[in-house]
């Protein structure tokens, strides 16, 4: 059986993630998309939420499944017997640091955890979490951005603010 993960912060979740878990989900029998509970960073959506949001995003996936998790993506990985890491690349940008991350942690795991890249489509090259937060905080358009059902929820935190 052939299982990954693709870990991230999804905060908020973007079509070129939607099209990463997509593309992923072909390739695998099973895929756990998973949020990284990050105490470090103040997120837009706490994790429950982005659980929540990514269910609903990949509803129509059937070997997709949503989870949540803190500390060491390795730790993670030995707990739930994940030894395939999913990242996006978008640009040289991310390569560099998406290069170090998967090394340290093939390094850390002793070669039991690899990752494999996918690359952007390109119409999502441009995509990120950031971004849509920035157009959505000066109540820019962020239908190209996010799934249907997400924008509102989105301009409803700013609201919120
Ligand atoms: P991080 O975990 O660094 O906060 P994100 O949660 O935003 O990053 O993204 C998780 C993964 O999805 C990363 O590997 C990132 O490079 C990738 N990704 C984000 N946006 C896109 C996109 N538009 N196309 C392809 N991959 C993407």
């Amino acid at each position: 059986m052939k299982r990954a993960v693709y870990p991230g912060s999804f905060d908020p979740m973007t079509l070129g993630h939607l099209d990463v878990i997509e593309r992923a989900a072909k390739m695998f029998d099973t895929l756990t998309v998973s949020v990284l509970n990050n105490t470090s960073k103040s997120p837009l959506f706490s994790v429950e939420e982005r659980v929540k949001i990514l269910q609903k995003a990949i509803a129509h996936l059937d070997n997709v499944e949503v989870d949540s998790f803190s500390g060491l993506l390795i730790d993670y990985c030995r707990e739930k017997e994940l030894h395939v890491v999913i990242r996006g690349l978008r640009a040289i940008t991310d390569f560099e640091y998406e290069l170090q991350i998967a090394q340290t942690n093939r390094k850390l795991s002793a070669g039991a955890v690899d990752t494999i890249f996918l690359t952007t489509s390109l119409e999502y090259a441009y995509l990120s979490s950031s971004a849509v937060k920035e157009i959505a905080r000066f109540g820019g358009d962020i239908r190209q951005c996010v799934p249907k059902f997400l924008v509102q929820q989105v301009y409803d935190k700013y609201k919120e603010r």
